[in-house]
């Protein structure tokens, strides 16, 4: 006997009426008329009210929630966010107007990666927004810049760790890495953050992304603290600010399961007391992106076209990779496997088929869903793909193939 094939989580947060999916209590072929064009992103404002909802009520009141603004930069979206988290975190200037512009005090707004140039470090520095430093020549490039505007630039040290967050999608942390400073090398720049008189806010260890496991990431917590607490004892100032990251993960594939919260929040309930003796100025802030809108957002095409070729049955979209690269399996996967995926307005259906879902551009990289049990699906028809609120549109090349423009919409 053979086991049987592990199938995709089911995808139950968007309702179906009359074998037609709903997006905020709207039926998917309304909203595509509403909006005007396929393909598009659609996200739903609801779900992403109850998933922070959710977070609220799981973990520790304590903990502070960021929202890391690259997951989805949507403005609409990052404006709705922004109502509902305790900070945004940025990872470009770019990111960062989308930030202050939703009124989001600055003091609540945190700016790390890699080589940020100087015209991001002087606006940060003129926002008043936490830098979080990433090596020694930003250090200094910061402490420069902040003298030359007579303003004393709010800081934190990014910690690239001296453990991997285990299980994890996308490792960011733990050896050799470009992001932040090695664990070794934080005593000495804590001491020059004092001598050049920045204002210290704390640290930022953020060691990975797309982990459900929450053994592991209990495990990541417990390192983060002992790390920061070891670190704390080098700093310049108090610690305002103790970012552990982020990297809850969402069912994407199949056999991928929900991650489950309570572990989690437990061992964090356990850690505050001893956070609150040793860092009793501390804030303990979680900064998400995938978790927080990953779930609540969807990306559609229209079926142009169908045809069969040697027996085996494709559907051709106008949508496609240069629309959501993570689908075709080309953002960080080693073997592609298929999202979610349906016929939007034909659910179940009544006849079903196995069929492959290509996009329009000429490779074959270009792939929606390979050999996938949909219901049978004519022109016209929408092909919807769950689990696409985070690295969607702008984790993609949209350049590619010069086709018209994509279009988001918060529903
Ligand atoms: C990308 C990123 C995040 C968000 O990661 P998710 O896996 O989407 O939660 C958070 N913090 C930093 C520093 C990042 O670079």
């Amino acid at each position: 006997m053979t086991a049987a094939r592990p199938s995709h989580w089911p995808m139950t947060l968007f309702p179906v009426i009359a074998d037609c999916l709903q997006i905020g209590g709207i039926p998917l072929t309304r909203l595509a008329a509403r909006i005007g064009q396929t393909p598009f992103y659609a996200y739903d404002r609801r779900l992403l009210d109850e998933r922070m909802a959710l977070l609220r009520r799981t973990l520790p009141s304590a903990i502070e929630l960021h929202y890391a603004v690259k997951a989805n930069p949507m403005p609409a979206l990052v404006q709705h966010m922004a109502g509902l988290v305790d900070g945004l975190d940025v990872a470009s200037l770019g990111e960062l107007r989308v930030a202050l512009d939703t009124g989001m005090a600055p003091a609540r707004i945190s700016f790390a990666g890699p080589g940020k140039r100087p015209p991001e470090l002087i606006a940060a520095i003129a926002a008043g927004i936490t830098l979080n430093l990433e090596s020694a020549h930003e250090l200094e490039t910061v402490a420069r810049l902040g003298r030359e505007q007579r303003r004393r630039p709010r800081v934190a040290m990014r910690i690239n760790p001296d453990f991997e967050l285990k299980a994890s999608g996308m490792k960011m942390g733990g050896g050799p890495k470009p992001f932040g400073v090695d664990a070794e090398q934080a005593p000495a720049l804590l001491q020059r953050i004092g001598e050049l008189e920045l204002d210290f806010q704390g640290f930022h260890i953020f060691t990975g992304s797309q982990n459900l496991r929450a053994a592991a990431i209990v495990e990541t917590h417990d390192r983060t603290f002992e790390l920061a607490l070891r670190l704390a004892t080098d700093a310049p100032g108090p610690v305002r600010s103790l970012n552990i990251g982020g990297g809850f993960g969402i069912p994407y594939f199949p056999g991928d399961t929900p991650l489950d919260l309570q572990p989690i929040a437990a061992n964090l309930e356990r850690w505050l007391p001893t956070v609150k003796e040793r860092l009793p100025q501390a804030r303990v802030v979680l900064e998400l992106g995938r978790y927080l809108v990953g779930e609540a957002g969807l990306y559609v095409a229209e079926v142009v076209d169908r045809k069969v070729s040697r027996g085996h049955t494709f559907l051709i979209t106008n949508g496609g990779l240069h629309h959501h690269l993570a689908v075709s399996g080309n953002f960080g996967q080693v073997v592609r496997k298929n999202y979610p995926v349906v016929v939007g307005n034909k659910v179940v259906g009544t006849e079903r088929e196995v069929v492959t879902v290509v996009g329009p551009l000429c490779t074959p990289l270009d792939i929606l869903a390979d050999r996938m049990d949909l219901a049978k699906a004519d022109i016209g028809d929408l092909i919807v793909v769950f689990q696409s609120g985070a690295y969607g549109l702008t984790a993609s090349p949209t350049a590619f193939l010069s086709h018209q423009a994509c279009v988001e919409v918060l529903v």
